[in-house]
């Protein structure tokens, strides 16, 4: 790696850790939110003017999470979905899910305007093309999409001068930075809603009438309760390691002064993904689909990156099944919304939207589509044994991962005193050591080389070289204090 090349998102040097709320007495709310990411900020912002009692709590600080790491475009035209949707679902589930992304876009465009948010919100033409020659997706795409009455144009070049096998182009679609997006949703909302940071939920408690949820220190008694959390970080009872996979993609920001902007994404196996960031770089991202074998990937992503780009980082989303998110309720007044297979700005304000109008009893025409607690047809239920058998693989491989000739002579593992210890040596020759077990589910942990993180190959927790969980659906840390 580059001297001078940053490891990590270039939407985090935007994270506002001036400002910050902590949690410091007990509170009586009416609505619980958990996560301050895009969705915690969404439906917290849609409850802006109504007579609800609400109040947000962050573990880490605005955005921090998933969000900070995105790609960030707005987009309806997402890497061949119609075509996954309509094959695992119908053509009018596909064409429900186009509608719902429209409302979303139109939405946040509202928003940003009505509260004259700084963003850096760009219109961009969107572009879903092949390079490995998947022509068959695209064709079925053009043909779902035209069918819904959007307008596409065939290409096979991309503005950028890229040759493809066979693309289509479609308009009124952005680009934003999503972290200026929610510094202005937080400040919009603040004032109202109290927005706890630093605040870690790390119990739900659930009574006949209520929920008791509880941080470090204090506890709020709600009546309900929406985790944004990304990866809930409960097993039970939504079981969400059999109703999803994660991908894991690595991002890089070149230097480019070729003022042309759009943004484009394949449908091929490998995944390529671009857009143009502030007027000066072109990002690209690759992804990689098993956290357990990321390692390779990562051999693989230093290769990509030997152009010496400007920023790198990863991230991880989650794919569901049929590629329909999770929003809703899972039980008696507690609603999720998570599983944006890697589409979160729009399925973000698709759940405020949602979950807003459920907690109101009224209709919501896509609450169906993506209620977490459908029922599977047949192709989707065989996904099941798949998902346990992948996370029992993924389990059993972290244990043995170490092994691997995969690491640098600054990783090493060791048994102090019966514990397992992962230990990082740093440039300066000093040693950080963390305890060798995420606290989620018990994986051992694999060295993310490029962030200098440790990260769990199974449900995706993350943590720094001191031990902190900063990512994931971990709420503890692995700190070790030998
Ligand atoms: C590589 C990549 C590229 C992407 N690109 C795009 C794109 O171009 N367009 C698009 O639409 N989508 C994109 N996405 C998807 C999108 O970024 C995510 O779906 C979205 O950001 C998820 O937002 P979130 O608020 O649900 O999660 P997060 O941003 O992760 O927010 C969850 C928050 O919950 C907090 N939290 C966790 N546990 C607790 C707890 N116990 N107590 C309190 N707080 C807690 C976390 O600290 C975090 O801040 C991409 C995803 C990936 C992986």
């Amino acid at each position: 790696m580059g001297d001078d090349m940053k490891n990590k998102s270039i939407w985090s040097y935007y994270l506002n850790s001036n400002d910050i709320k902590v949690i410091d007495e007990d509170e009586c709310v009416d609505i619980v939110i958990i996560g301050g990411g895009i969705t915690g900020l969404s439906i917290a912002y849609s409850y802006l003017n109504d007579n609800y009692k609400v109040c947000l709590l962050e573990k880490n600080t605005i955005g921090s999470g998933i969000t900070s790491k995105s790609t960030a475009k707005i987009t309806y035209l997402q890497d061949g979905i119609y075509s996954k949707i309509s094959k695992l679902r119908s053509d009018n589930d596909a064409k429900l899910y186009y509608e719902s992304q429209k409302e979303a876009i139109d939405r946040i465009l509202k928003i940003i305007d009505m509260h004259h948010i700084d963003c850096d919100l760009k219109k961009s033409d969107s572009y879903l093309f092949t390079i490995e020659g998947n022509t068959k997706t695209i064709i079925k795409e053009e043909k779902l999409l035209t069918s819904f009455g959007c307008k596409i144009d065939n290409i096979d070049v991309l503005p950028d001068g890229l040759k493809v096998k066979r693309g289509i182009k479609c308009e009124d679609t952005y680009t934003f930075n999503p972290i200026k997006y929610l510094n202005g949703l937080k400040e919009i909302i603040k004032d109202k809603i109290p927005i706890y940071e630093n605040s870690c939920v790390k119990k739900i408690i659930k009574k006949k009438e209520y929920y008791l949820v509880r941080t470090n220190n204090h506890t709020i008694k709600a009546k309900y309760v929406i985790l944004c959390t990304h990866y809930p970080y409960f097993l039970f009872p939504y079981l969400m390691p059999l109703k999803c996979s994660l991908e894991k993609s690595y991002i890089a920001l070149f230097k480019d002064n070729s003022n042309i902007n759009f943004q484009g994404i394949t449908c091929d196996k490998q995944t390529l993904s671009i857009r143009y960031v502030e007027d000066k770089y072109k990002l690209l991202l690759i992804n990689s689909t098993n956290l357990a074998y990321s390692q390779n990937d990562v051999a693989n992503f230093k290769n990509f990156i030997n152009n010496k780009p400007e920023f790198v980082w990863s991230n991880i989303d989650i794919i569901t099944k049929d590629y329909l998110p999770y929003i809703g309720l899972i039980e008696n007044n507690f609603y999720i919304a998570t599983g944006y297979n890697t589409w979160g700005m729009t399925n973000s304000m698709l759940a405020s939207l949602i979950i807003h109008d459920l907690i109101d009893d009224k209709n919501n025409k896509y609450s169906k589509l993506v209620d977490p607690k459908r029922k599977d047809n047949l192709i989707i239920s065989i996904k099941y044994p798949l998902y346990l058998i992948n996370n029992i693989y993924s389990f059993l491989n972290s244990k043995i991962i170490k092994n691997k000739n995969w690491y640098s002579n600054k990783v090493r593992f060791e048994k102090i005193n019966g514990i397992g210890i992962a230990i990082y040596t740093d440039d300066f020759g000093e040693e950080h050591k963390v305890i060798n077990k995420c606290p989620h589910l018990g994986c051992s942990l694999i060295f993310n080389e490029i962030e200098l993180t440790w990260d769990c190959p199974c449900h995706g927790s993350r943590f720094d070289l001191s031990g902190n969980s900063i990512e994931g659906p971990s709420n503890y840390n692995i700190t070790y204090k030998g």
